[in-house]
């Protein structure tokens, strides 16, 4: 791991990458668990927006949320990854691998307190920009719409029917 961006002036955002990710696994497994975790496969995915990350001790796959981290950032992301490798550790020995009294206990001596839970989960991102193409009023949805401007007209008309200006990208 570089730490050129520790020596940046400014607080450059920190982009939450798989790699990140691994460098964290990898190194919270020789911090708290003498390094026998086995290895996990790393998502990051853009299409997690409910939930800080997801844990499959079975198949060793671990999911991160991209848009929950690049909001809270690194430090968060480390949290969450010790959170998921408890309950990789729990399952390791064959135990039951929830939120159990042990998985607590784990969570304090690691220094996790008792954050069971992830910080509050931001907003879905809005996907669609459309504007009216009679007032040019803007609206951004999470999903397609099908209706018209409500400035326009109170009731449905089609002559100003929002129009799809473009497919937002979701962070
Ligand atoms: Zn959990
Ligand atoms: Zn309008």
């Amino acid at each position: 791991m570089t730490h050129a961006a520790e020596m940046e002036p400014a607080d450059p955002p920190i982009s939450i990458t798989k790699e990140l990710a691994e460098e964290f696994f990898t190194s919270l497994n020789q911090q708290h668990f003498e390094g026998k975790l086995p290895a996990c496969r790393i998502e990051v995915s853009a299409r997690l927006v409910r939930t800080a990350g997801k844990i499959w001790p079975r198949t060793r796959l671990i999911r991160l949320s991209r848009s929950y981290h690049e909001l809270y950032g690194p430090a968060e992301l480390s949290n969450t990854i010790l959170h998921e490798m408890i309950h990789l550790w729990l399952f390791e020995q064959n135990l039951p691998s929830g939120h159990t009294p042990l998985f607590r206990q784990k969570l304090q001596e690691v220094g996790l307190d008792n954050r069971m839970k992830a910080l509050p989960v931001p907003p879905r991102p809005y996907r669609y920009l459309y504007r009216c193409p009679t007032c040019r009023y803007e609206v951004q949805t999470r999903r397609k719409i099908n209706s018209s401007c409500g400035h326009c007209d109170r009731v449905y008309n089609p002559r100003h029917r929002f129009r799809l200006v473009k497919q937002l990208t979701e962070s």
